[in-house]
Protein backbone atom coordinates (compact mmCIF):
# COMPACT_ATOMS: atom_id res chain seq x y z
CA UNK A 1 0.00 0.00 0.00
CA UNK A 2 2.10 3.15 -1.35
CA UNK A 3 0.11 5.79 -0.16
CA UNK A 4 1.08 5.23 3.48
CA UNK A 5 3.34 7.54 4.23
CA UNK A 6 6.45 6.02 5.67
CA UNK A 7 6.83 7.66 9.47
CA UNK A 8 10.73 7.89 11.40
CA UNK A 9 11.19 9.06 15.07
CA UNK A 10 14.07 8.84 17.44
CA UNK A 11 12.34 6.16 20.22
CA UNK A 12 15.08 7.20 22.94
CA UNK A 13 14.89 10.89 24.52
CA UNK A 14 16.42 13.97 22.95
CA UNK A 15 19.62 15.30 24.36
CA UNK A 16 23.06 13.74 24.91
CA UNK A 17 23.51 9.97 25.35
CA UNK A 18 25.59 7.10 24.53
CA UNK A 19 22.87 5.97 22.40
CA UNK A 20 20.16 6.89 20.56
CA UNK A 21 17.83 5.06 18.84
CA UNK A 22 15.44 5.81 16.02
CA UNK A 23 12.55 3.84 14.13
CA UNK A 24 11.18 3.75 10.90
CA UNK A 25 8.05 2.48 10.01
CA UNK A 26 6.18 2.22 6.71
CA UNK A 27 6.55 0.72 3.18
CA UNK A 28 9.47 3.01 2.43
CA UNK A 29 11.71 1.97 5.86
CA UNK A 30 14.37 -0.40 4.05
CA UNK A 31 14.49 1.66 0.57
CA UNK A 32 15.46 4.77 3.36
CA UNK A 33 17.91 2.76 4.92
CA UNK A 34 19.82 1.58 1.98
CA UNK A 35 19.41 5.11 0.67
CA UNK A 36 21.74 6.32 4.22
CA UNK A 37 24.01 2.60 4.49
CA UNK A 38 24.08 1.58 0.83
CA UNK A 39 22.26 -1.72 1.44
CA UNK A 40 19.99 -3.81 3.09
CA UNK A 41 20.91 -5.99 6.44
CA UNK A 42 19.82 -9.82 6.43
CA UNK A 43 16.50 -8.85 8.27
CA UNK A 44 16.50 -9.19 12.00
CA UNK A 45 20.00 -9.17 12.26
CA UNK A 46 21.88 -6.09 13.85
CA UNK A 47 24.75 -4.87 11.45
CA UNK A 48 27.31 -2.03 11.71
CA UNK A 49 27.01 0.30 8.80
CA UNK A 50 28.66 3.99 7.91
CA UNK A 51 25.71 5.70 6.79
CA UNK A 52 25.59 8.78 4.52
CA UNK A 53 23.07 11.48 3.65
CA UNK A 54 22.33 10.64 0.27
CA UNK A 55 21.90 14.06 -1.15
CA UNK A 56 25.46 15.11 -0.53
CA UNK A 57 27.58 11.73 0.66
CA UNK A 58 28.12 13.35 3.74
CA UNK A 59 29.21 11.54 6.50
CA UNK A 60 26.40 11.28 9.52
CA UNK A 61 27.46 8.15 11.55
CA UNK A 62 28.66 5.13 11.90
CA UNK A 63 25.83 2.85 13.80
CA UNK A 64 23.87 -0.47 13.96
CA UNK A 65 21.40 -0.66 11.71
CA UNK A 66 18.35 -3.39 11.97
CA UNK A 67 16.00 -4.10 9.26
CA UNK A 68 12.35 -6.20 10.29
CA UNK A 69 10.17 -6.90 6.76
CA UNK A 70 6.36 -7.07 7.11
CA UNK A 71 4.57 -8.31 8.21
CA UNK A 72 6.78 -9.82 11.24
CA UNK A 73 7.32 -6.57 12.69
CA UNK A 74 6.19 -4.70 15.70
CA UNK A 75 3.74 -2.64 13.78
CA UNK A 76 3.25 -4.92 11.11
CA UNK A 77 4.62 -2.97 8.65
CA UNK A 78 8.19 -3.15 7.46
CA UNK A 79 10.14 -1.33 9.86
CA UNK A 80 14.09 -0.28 10.29
CA UNK A 81 15.80 0.65 13.42
CA UNK A 82 18.79 2.83 13.52
CA UNK A 83 21.07 3.14 16.54
CA UNK A 84 23.41 6.01 16.40
CA UNK A 85 26.14 7.98 19.16
CA UNK A 86 23.55 10.01 20.84
CA UNK A 87 24.25 13.80 19.68
CA UNK A 88 22.44 16.20 18.70
CA UNK A 89 24.18 17.27 15.33
CA UNK A 90 23.80 13.12 14.72
CA UNK A 91 19.88 13.49 15.32
CA UNK A 92 19.58 16.19 13.03
CA UNK A 93 21.94 15.13 10.51
CA UNK A 94 19.63 11.99 10.37
CA UNK A 95 16.24 13.57 10.63
CA UNK A 96 17.23 16.00 7.52
CA UNK A 97 18.29 13.22 5.26
CA UNK A 98 15.08 11.18 5.85
CA UNK A 99 12.26 14.05 5.87
CA UNK A 100 14.46 14.71 2.18
CA UNK A 101 13.12 11.16 1.20
CA UNK A 102 9.84 10.64 -0.67
CA UNK A 103 7.24 8.96 1.36
CA UNK A 104 8.75 10.01 4.32
CA UNK A 105 7.76 12.11 7.41
CA UNK A 106 8.47 12.44 11.12
CA UNK A 107 6.04 10.12 12.91
CA UNK A 108 3.24 11.76 15.39
CA UNK A 109 3.30 10.74 18.92
CA UNK A 110 1.72 7.43 19.69
CA UNK A 111 1.59 6.46 15.65
CA UNK A 112 3.95 3.49 15.85
CA UNK A 113 1.40 2.50 19.06
CA UNK A 114 -1.76 2.91 16.60
CA UNK A 115 -0.22 1.74 13.51
CA UNK A 116 0.45 -1.38 15.82
CA UNK A 117 -3.25 -1.89 16.90
CA UNK A 118 -4.50 -0.60 13.35
CA UNK A 119 -2.67 -3.79 12.30
CA UNK A 120 -4.29 -5.87 14.52
CA UNK A 121 -0.90 -6.73 16.76
CA UNK A 122 -2.03 -5.13 20.01
CA UNK A 123 -5.37 -4.75 21.42
CA UNK A 124 -6.43 -1.54 23.41
CA UNK A 125 -5.56 -3.33 26.60
CA UNK A 126 -2.13 -3.87 25.67
CA UNK A 127 -1.54 -0.74 24.11
CA UNK A 128 -2.74 1.01 27.64
CA UNK A 129 -0.40 -1.51 28.84
CA UNK A 130 2.88 0.49 27.09
CA UNK A 131 1.42 3.59 28.29
CA UNK A 132 1.25 2.39 31.90
CA UNK A 133 4.83 0.24 31.48
CA UNK A 134 6.36 3.69 30.73
CA UNK A 135 4.51 5.99 33.33
CA UNK A 136 5.50 3.02 35.98
CA UNK A 137 7.27 4.25 38.58
CA UNK A 138 7.07 1.69 41.47
CA UNK A 139 7.61 -2.35 40.94
CA UNK A 140 3.70 -3.24 41.50
CA UNK A 141 3.17 -0.61 38.98
CA UNK A 142 5.51 -1.95 36.62
CA UNK A 143 4.15 -5.85 37.38
CA UNK A 144 0.74 -5.02 36.56
CA UNK A 145 1.33 -2.74 33.01
CA UNK A 146 3.44 -6.00 32.13
CA UNK A 147 0.07 -8.15 32.44
CA UNK A 148 -1.43 -5.73 30.55
CA UNK A 149 0.89 -5.61 27.94
CA UNK A 150 1.65 -9.35 27.70
CA UNK A 151 -2.31 -9.75 26.86
CA UNK A 152 -3.51 -10.83 30.20
CA UNK A 153 -6.46 -9.00 30.44
CA UNK A 154 -7.21 -8.61 26.66
CA UNK A 155 -7.29 -12.44 26.63
CA UNK A 156 -9.75 -12.43 29.58
CA UNK A 157 -12.04 -9.74 27.73
CA UNK A 158 -11.69 -11.73 24.30
CA UNK A 159 -12.98 -15.31 26.14
CA UNK A 160 -16.03 -13.44 27.93
CA UNK A 161 -17.25 -11.61 24.57
CA UNK A 162 -16.53 -15.01 22.63
CA UNK A 163 -18.72 -16.54 25.40
CA UNK A 164 -21.44 -14.54 24.59
CA UNK A 165 -20.93 -14.22 20.99
CA UNK A 166 -21.81 -18.12 21.09
CA UNK A 167 -25.09 -17.83 23.04
CA UNK A 168 -25.87 -15.04 20.82
CA UNK A 169 -25.72 -17.16 17.94
CA UNK A 170 -27.38 -19.91 19.11
CA UNK A 171 -30.58 -17.04 19.92
CA UNK A 172 -30.62 -15.56 16.42
CA UNK A 173 -30.39 -19.07 15.02
CA UNK A 174 -33.17 -19.41 17.06
CA UNK A 175 -34.93 -16.54 15.51
CA UNK A 176 -34.64 -16.94 12.05
CA UNK A 177 -35.06 -20.52 11.88
CA UNK A 178 -37.62 -21.44 14.62
CA UNK A 179 -38.62 -24.59 13.34
CA UNK A 180 -35.35 -25.99 13.07
CA UNK A 181 -35.84 -25.48 16.77
CA UNK A 182 -32.97 -25.73 19.93
CA UNK A 183 -33.17 -28.57 22.21
CA UNK A 184 -34.37 -27.38 25.86
CA UNK A 185 -30.92 -29.17 27.04
CA UNK A 186 -29.44 -26.83 24.88
CA UNK A 187 -31.17 -23.72 26.28
CA UNK A 188 -30.46 -24.52 29.23
CA UNK A 189 -27.12 -24.94 28.74
CA UNK A 190 -26.71 -21.59 27.00
CA UNK A 191 -28.97 -19.55 30.27
CA UNK A 192 -26.42 -21.31 32.86
CA UNK A 193 -23.63 -20.32 30.67
CA UNK A 194 -24.57 -16.78 30.83
CA UNK A 195 -25.12 -16.68 34.70
CA UNK A 196 -22.14 -17.75 35.12
CA UNK A 197 -20.65 -14.99 33.04
CA UNK A 198 -22.19 -12.57 35.04
CA UNK A 199 -21.04 -13.98 37.73
CA UNK A 200 -17.51 -14.07 36.69
CA UNK A 201 -18.11 -10.23 35.33
CA UNK A 202 -19.44 -9.10 38.55
CA UNK A 203 -16.61 -10.53 40.74
CA UNK A 204 -14.27 -8.48 38.52
CA UNK A 205 -16.41 -5.37 39.48
CA UNK A 206 -16.06 -5.79 42.88
CA UNK A 207 -12.39 -5.06 43.13
CA UNK A 208 -12.32 -2.25 45.21
CA UNK A 209 -10.51 -0.51 42.53
CA UNK A 210 -7.24 -2.04 43.05
CA UNK A 211 -6.06 -1.94 39.46
CA UNK A 212 -7.01 1.68 38.78
CA UNK A 213 -5.69 2.44 42.51
CA UNK A 214 -2.57 1.08 41.69
CA UNK A 215 -2.05 2.68 37.79
CA UNK A 216 -2.16 6.04 39.69
CA UNK A 217 -1.17 5.56 42.57
CA UNK A 218 -3.32 5.80 45.97
CA UNK A 219 -4.29 9.49 46.30
CA UNK A 220 -3.94 10.72 50.21
CA UNK A 221 -4.94 14.37 50.90
CA UNK A 222 -3.14 16.12 53.76
CA UNK A 223 -5.91 17.89 55.36
CA UNK A 224 -6.05 20.40 58.25
CA UNK A 225 -6.29 23.67 60.11
CA UNK A 226 -3.86 26.24 59.21
CA UNK A 227 -0.56 25.79 60.64
CA UNK A 228 -1.37 22.54 62.16
CA UNK A 229 2.44 21.16 60.40
CA UNK A 230 0.50 20.10 57.01
CA UNK A 231 3.55 21.40 54.89
CA UNK A 232 6.17 20.00 56.80
CA UNK A 233 4.86 16.71 57.21
CA UNK A 234 4.64 16.46 53.43
CA UNK A 235 8.31 17.54 52.99
CA UNK A 236 9.26 15.12 56.13
CA UNK A 237 7.45 12.40 54.19
CA UNK A 238 8.73 12.83 51.04
CA UNK A 239 12.35 14.11 52.51
CA UNK A 240 12.69 16.95 50.31
CA UNK A 241 11.37 20.15 50.39
CA UNK A 242 7.99 20.32 47.78
CA UNK A 243 6.05 22.36 49.71
CA UNK A 244 6.71 25.59 51.47
CA UNK A 245 6.10 26.13 55.13
CA UNK A 246 5.55 29.63 56.34
CA UNK A 247 4.27 30.67 59.97
CA UNK A 248 1.47 33.02 58.49
CA UNK A 249 -1.88 31.06 58.23
CA UNK A 250 -3.20 30.36 54.67
CA UNK A 251 -0.32 29.92 52.41
CA UNK A 252 -0.52 26.49 50.67
CA UNK A 253 -3.92 28.25 49.44
CA UNK A 254 -3.49 25.41 46.08
CA UNK A 255 -3.16 21.98 46.12
CA UNK A 256 1.26 20.62 46.27
CA UNK A 257 1.51 17.49 45.27
CA UNK A 258 4.29 14.28 45.94
CA UNK A 259 4.52 10.96 44.76
CA UNK A 260 6.18 8.45 46.72
CA UNK A 261 7.18 5.38 46.87
CA UNK A 262 6.01 2.99 49.92
CA UNK A 263 7.49 -0.67 49.61
CA UNK A 264 6.88 -0.23 46.14
CA UNK A 265 3.23 1.25 45.88
CA UNK A 266 2.71 4.60 44.53
CA UNK A 267 1.61 7.03 46.88
CA UNK A 268 0.50 10.64 45.73
CA UNK A 269 0.13 13.62 48.65
CA UNK A 270 -1.50 16.39 48.23
CA UNK A 271 -1.22 19.36 51.11
CA UNK A 272 -4.30 21.34 50.97
CA UNK A 273 -4.75 24.46 52.33
CA UNK A 274 -5.69 24.80 55.70
CA UNK A 275 -9.72 24.58 56.90
CA UNK A 276 -10.77 26.94 58.34
CA UNK A 277 -13.76 29.87 58.10
CA UNK A 278 -12.29 32.91 56.00
CA UNK A 279 -14.00 35.69 53.88
CA UNK A 280 -11.09 35.98 51.57
CA UNK A 281 -12.08 35.01 48.32
CA UNK A 282 -8.68 33.41 47.01
CA UNK A 283 -8.31 31.40 50.41
CA UNK A 284 -11.76 30.37 49.98
CA UNK A 285 -11.37 28.92 46.35
CA UNK A 286 -8.23 27.23 48.11
CA UNK A 287 -10.63 25.59 51.01
CA UNK A 288 -13.11 24.86 48.63
CA UNK A 289 -10.58 22.72 46.55
CA UNK A 290 -9.36 21.39 49.72
CA UNK A 291 -12.78 20.02 50.49
CA UNK A 292 -13.34 18.72 46.95
CA UNK A 293 -9.83 16.93 47.15
CA UNK A 294 -10.17 15.34 50.51
CA UNK A 295 -13.81 14.03 49.22
CA UNK A 296 -11.87 12.26 46.32
CA UNK A 297 -9.10 10.95 47.94
CA UNK A 298 -8.80 7.29 48.97
CA UNK A 299 -7.18 8.31 52.01
CA UNK A 300 -7.04 11.29 54.20
CA UNK A 301 -4.41 12.53 56.54
CA UNK A 302 -6.25 15.02 59.21
CA UNK A 303 -3.54 16.61 60.95
CA UNK A 304 -3.98 18.71 63.96
CA UNK A 305 -1.94 20.70 66.26
CA UNK A 306 -1.97 18.75 69.18
CA UNK A 307 -2.07 21.59 71.46
CA UNK A 308 -5.05 22.66 69.71
CA UNK A 309 -8.27 20.74 70.08
CA UNK A 310 -10.74 23.54 69.43
CA UNK A 311 -9.64 23.35 66.00
CA UNK A 312 -10.82 19.73 65.39
CA UNK A 313 -14.20 21.12 65.48
CA UNK A 314 -14.00 22.18 61.87
CA UNK A 315 -12.72 18.82 60.45
CA UNK A 316 -14.97 15.87 61.93
CA UNK A 317 -17.44 15.57 59.05
CA UNK A 318 -13.81 14.60 57.09
CA UNK A 319 -13.15 11.68 59.50
CA UNK A 320 -14.36 8.76 58.13
CA UNK A 321 -13.18 5.09 57.97
CA UNK A 322 -10.65 6.62 55.35
CA UNK A 323 -8.84 9.52 57.65
CA UNK A 324 -5.90 8.78 59.42
CA UNK A 325 -6.04 11.34 62.52
CA UNK A 326 -2.46 12.67 63.35
CA UNK A 327 -1.46 14.93 66.03
CA UNK A 328 1.29 17.15 65.11
CA UNK A 329 3.73 18.95 67.61
CA UNK A 330 3.88 16.96 70.27
CA UNK A 331 7.17 18.25 70.47
CA UNK A 332 5.91 21.26 72.42
CA UNK A 333 4.15 18.72 75.34
CA UNK A 334 0.45 19.18 74.39
CA UNK A 335 -1.64 18.93 77.86
CA UNK A 336 -2.81 14.96 78.83
CA UNK A 337 -0.72 13.73 75.84
CA UNK A 338 -3.18 15.11 73.38
CA UNK A 339 -5.47 12.79 74.69
CA UNK A 340 -8.61 14.43 72.99
CA UNK A 341 -7.36 13.40 69.48
CA UNK A 342 -7.77 9.78 69.77
CA UNK A 343 -11.82 10.40 70.63
CA UNK A 344 -12.09 11.74 66.90
CA UNK A 345 -11.26 8.57 64.75
CA UNK A 346 -11.67 4.89 64.98
CA UNK A 347 -8.65 4.08 66.04
CA UNK A 348 -5.84 5.96 68.26
CA UNK A 349 -4.18 9.06 66.66
CA UNK A 350 -0.87 8.67 65.21
CA UNK A 351 1.49 11.51 67.14
CA UNK A 352 4.55 13.03 66.08
CA UNK A 353 6.79 16.08 65.21
CA UNK A 354 7.22 17.13 61.40
CA UNK A 355 9.89 19.17 63.14
CA UNK A 356 11.89 16.46 64.86
CA UNK A 357 10.72 13.70 63.24
CA UNK A 358 9.47 12.05 65.90
CA UNK A 359 6.69 9.77 65.20
CA UNK A 360 7.09 9.85 61.14
CA UNK A 361 7.93 5.97 60.80
CA UNK A 362 4.77 5.20 62.32
CA UNK A 363 3.03 7.25 60.29
CA UNK A 364 4.45 5.68 57.10
CA UNK A 365 3.81 2.01 58.61
CA UNK A 366 0.15 3.19 58.30
CA UNK A 367 0.56 5.12 54.98
CA UNK A 368 2.31 1.82 53.89
CA UNK A 369 -0.91 -0.45 55.55
CA UNK A 370 -3.29 1.80 53.96
CA UNK A 371 -1.46 1.18 50.63
CA UNK A 372 -1.47 -2.04 50.83
CA UNK A 373 -4.76 -2.89 52.35
CA UNK A 374 -5.84 -0.83 49.42
CA UNK A 375 -4.27 -2.15 46.28
CA UNK A 376 -2.39 -5.15 47.66
CA UNK A 377 -4.40 -8.53 46.93
CA UNK A 378 -3.91 -12.34 46.24
CA UNK A 379 -5.29 -12.15 42.60
CA UNK A 380 -4.05 -9.84 40.21
CA UNK A 381 -6.98 -7.22 39.49
CA UNK A 382 -8.28 -6.88 36.17
CA UNK A 383 -9.59 -3.45 35.71
CA UNK A 384 -6.97 -0.83 35.54
CA UNK A 385 -8.89 1.74 33.70
CA UNK A 386 -12.14 3.77 34.47
CA UNK A 387 -13.09 2.89 31.02
CA UNK A 388 -12.58 -0.77 31.63
CA UNK A 389 -15.32 -0.14 34.57
CA UNK A 390 -17.46 1.61 32.73
CA UNK A 391 -17.88 -0.67 29.84
CA UNK A 392 -17.87 -3.77 31.97
CA UNK A 393 -21.14 -2.48 34.20
CA UNK A 394 -22.61 -1.72 30.62
CA UNK A 395 -22.15 -5.44 29.88
CA UNK A 396 -23.05 -6.52 33.35
CA UNK A 397 -26.11 -3.94 33.05
CA UNK A 398 -27.43 -5.59 29.71
CA UNK A 399 -26.67 -9.34 30.98
CA UNK A 400 -29.05 -8.75 33.96
CA UNK A 401 -31.80 -7.15 31.55
CA UNK A 402 -31.60 -10.29 29.47
CA UNK A 403 -33.76 -12.58 31.20
CA UNK A 404 -36.29 -10.03 31.47
CA UNK A 405 -36.76 -9.47 27.61
CA UNK A 406 -39.74 -10.20 26.83
CA UNK A 407 -39.46 -11.55 23.15
CA UNK A 408 -36.04 -13.42 21.48
CA UNK A 409 -35.43 -10.43 19.79
CA UNK A 410 -34.93 -8.44 22.38
CA UNK A 411 -32.84 -10.66 24.38
CA UNK A 412 -30.32 -11.40 20.93
CA UNK A 413 -30.22 -7.77 21.46
CA UNK A 414 -28.96 -7.57 25.26
CA UNK A 415 -26.26 -9.83 24.24
CA UNK A 416 -25.04 -7.78 21.29
CA UNK A 417 -25.13 -4.98 23.66
CA UNK A 418 -22.82 -6.93 26.31
CA UNK A 419 -20.72 -8.49 23.59
CA UNK A 420 -19.95 -4.69 22.10
CA UNK A 421 -19.18 -3.31 25.68
CA UNK A 422 -16.82 -5.87 26.02
CA UNK A 423 -15.28 -5.37 22.26
CA UNK A 424 -15.25 -1.84 23.55
CA UNK A 425 -12.63 -2.55 25.89
CA UNK A 426 -10.33 -4.35 24.03
CA UNK A 427 -11.04 -2.40 20.61
CA UNK A 428 -11.80 -5.44 18.46
CA UNK A 429 -15.81 -5.03 18.31
CA UNK A 430 -16.69 -6.04 14.65
CA UNK A 431 -20.17 -8.07 13.45
CA UNK A 432 -18.16 -10.27 11.50
CA UNK A 433 -17.13 -12.19 14.34
CA UNK A 434 -20.67 -12.88 15.32
CA UNK A 435 -21.43 -13.91 11.58
CA UNK A 436 -18.80 -16.22 11.22
CA UNK A 437 -19.39 -17.76 14.25
CA UNK A 438 -23.06 -17.86 13.46
CA UNK A 439 -22.08 -19.47 10.11
CA UNK A 440 -19.49 -21.94 12.10
CA UNK A 441 -21.24 -23.35 14.60
CA UNK A 442 -24.44 -24.14 12.79
CA UNK A 443 -24.98 -25.29 8.86
CA UNK A 444 -28.23 -24.18 8.75
CA UNK A 445 -30.04 -23.91 5.57
CA UNK A 446 -27.29 -26.02 3.87
P1 LIG B 1 0.43 24.12 57.43
O1 LIG B 1 -0.19 25.45 57.31
O2 LIG B 1 -0.50 23.15 58.11
O3 LIG B 1 0.95 23.56 56.15
O4 LIG B 1 1.65 24.25 58.46
P2 LIG B 1 3.22 24.39 58.19
O5 LIG B 1 3.80 23.08 57.83
O6 LIG B 1 3.44 25.54 57.27
O7 LIG B 1 3.70 24.74 59.64
C1 LIG B 1 3.28 25.89 60.34
C2 LIG B 1 4.30 26.25 61.36
O8 LIG B 1 4.40 25.24 62.36
C3 LIG B 1 5.71 26.42 60.80
O9 LIG B 1 6.33 27.46 61.46
C4 LIG B 1 6.36 25.10 61.13
O10 LIG B 1 7.74 25.23 61.27
C5 LIG B 1 5.72 24.76 62.45
N1 LIG B 1 5.68 23.32 62.71
C6 LIG B 1 5.26 22.35 61.87
N2 LIG B 1 5.33 21.14 62.46
C7 LIG B 1 5.83 21.33 63.69
C8 LIG B 1 6.12 20.46 64.79
O11 LIG B 1 5.99 19.25 64.75
N3 LIG B 1 6.60 21.05 65.92
C9 LIG B 1 6.79 22.39 66.03
N4 LIG B 1 7.25 22.86 67.15
N5 LIG B 1 6.51 23.24 65.01
C10 LIG B 1 6.04 22.73 63.85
Amino acid sequence: MADIDTIFAFATAAGKAGIAVLRLSGPQAGAALRALSGRLPTPRHASLARLHDPRSREPIDQGLILYFPAPSSMTGEEMAEIHVHGGRAVAAGLIEALAAMPGLRPAEPGEFTRRTFLNGKLDLTEVEGIADLIAAETASQRRQALRMLEGEAGAIYESWRARLLRAQAKLEAEIDFPEEGLPDGLKAASARELAELRGEIEAALTDGRRGEILRVGLQVAIVGPPNAGKSSLLNALARRDVAITHESAGTTRDVIECALDLKGLPVVLADTAGLRDTDNAVEAEGLRRARARAASADLKLIVLDANRPDEAAALIDLIDGDAIVVANKMDLHPRDGAAWADKLGAGAAIRMSAATGAGLAELEARLAEAAAARMNAASSPLITRTRHRHALEACLAALTRFPDAVLPELAAEELRTAAQELGRITGRVDVEDMLNLLFLEFCIGK
